[in-house]
């Protein structure tokens, strides 16, 4: 018997179809309609759906072009399942290469929403009945905020471990067990009972190849993950190479500047450091009153501030405790050696 159609927005996607789809919102303040873009991809077999979602914020447009590199190599009569692909969901902030709303709400504070709520609200809430409601499973991908980078990594609940099974066949160098954002998708998406998985990798307005690179890889990864390609597409085959195990983290911290003035990094993304550290330094603009910036923990560097000058405060670098190397677990976290680079 064939697989049922897959109704989404005023349309049904037959079963080994691909369809381009577009979900109503509102209209612009000048006329003419906005609608939220999505692709369905319903496998011609039965298995998961899955949905892939981008720029929530939406200057964070590396995930638009993961989705876009991903949708290229998915065939719908070789896809065991479905996947519900959202490059843009933010289309607002994404026009403007804004992060947030015209009204400045963030969108990943808005979740569930509501049909009568304002335009964040409004969004979450078409994002949760048309998409989270009718998938198991999705990835969200984002970036950096402004002016920051992150290493490519995953967040999610590693307490469960069907969650843990596919943040650790992502492949992203770090995998962290975040905290829960209230109003986020992913808490309101757990709710409503789906697994989801945070992509958090490069910078806000840019496009650059390792974050792109490892997004498209682990979205593969965690398709094979679910049985939902052919079977030689294994999660080692599909992305050419085995996915490195990565460093899981339970905790992590960003390092505050504790003087104002023109910031110095010696560190980048993926570096070891141990407690105490030197991270850079800051100063002023001839050079003077310089402060050192120390690392307040063991652990990989994750995220940095990128702008050149910082304020007393400004959170400067993010890094991650080890709690497992991929070695296996670290006894004794003195065995990190700083500085030593988990990039090749
Ligand atoms: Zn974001």
């Amino acid at each position: 018997m064939a697989r049922e159609s897959f109704a989404i927005g005023s349309v049904r996607v037959r079963a080994g179809a691909s369809r381009a789809v577009e979900l109503p919102l509102t209209r612009l303040v000048t006329g003419g309609d906005v609608s939220v873009p999505v692709q369905v991809v319903h496998g011609r077999e039965p298995g998961p759906v899955v949905w892939l979602d981008a720029a929530i914020h939406g200057d964070e447009v590396v995930g638009v072009e993961v989705i876009r590199r991903v949708l290229g190599q998915l065939s719908p009569r070789e896809l065991r399942g479905t996947v519900v692909a959202v490059p843009v969901v933010n289309v607002f902030g994404f026009m403007e290469g804004d992060r947030y709303l015209p009204d400045r709400r963030d969108l990943n504070r808005s979740f569930p929403g509501s049909a009568r709520g304002s335009l964040a609200s409004r969004i979450a809430h078409l994002f949760m009945t048309e998409v989270v409601a009718k998938c198991s499973v999705g990835i969200d991908l984002h970036t950096a905020a402004d002016r920051r980078a992150n290493l490519p990594q995953i967040r999610a609940d590693l307490d469960d471990p069907e969650t843990r099974r596919l943040a650790l066949a992502f492949g992203a160098p770090v995998a962290l067990h975040a905290a829960i954002r209230d109003g986020s998708l992913r808490q309101a998406a757990r709710a409503a009972g789906a697994r989801v998985l945070v992509y958090e990798a490069g910078e806000a307005l840019r496009f650059d190849d390792e974050s792109i690179g490892v997004g498209v890889a682990g979205v593969f990864r965690v398709l094979a993950a679910l049985g939902m390609l052919p079977e030689e597409c294994t999660p080692e085959a599909v992305a050419g190479a085995p996915a490195p195990a990565p460093y899981v983290s339970r905790a992590s911290g960003w390092v505050r500047a504790r003087g104002s003035g023109i910031l110095q990094l010696d560190v980048g993304l993926g570096d070891l450091v141990e407690q105490g550290r030197r991270l850079g330094g800051i100063s002023d603009a001839l050079g003077r009153r310089p402060r050192v910036v120390h690392a307040d923990r063991d652990g990989i560097v994750v995220g940095l501030n990128r702008a050149p000058l910082v304020n007393i405060g400004d959170a400067v670098v993010h890094i991650a405790a080890v709690d497992e190397a991929p070695g296996g677990h670290i006894a004794d976290e003195r065995r990190l050696t700083a500085g030593r680079s988990v990039r090749s």
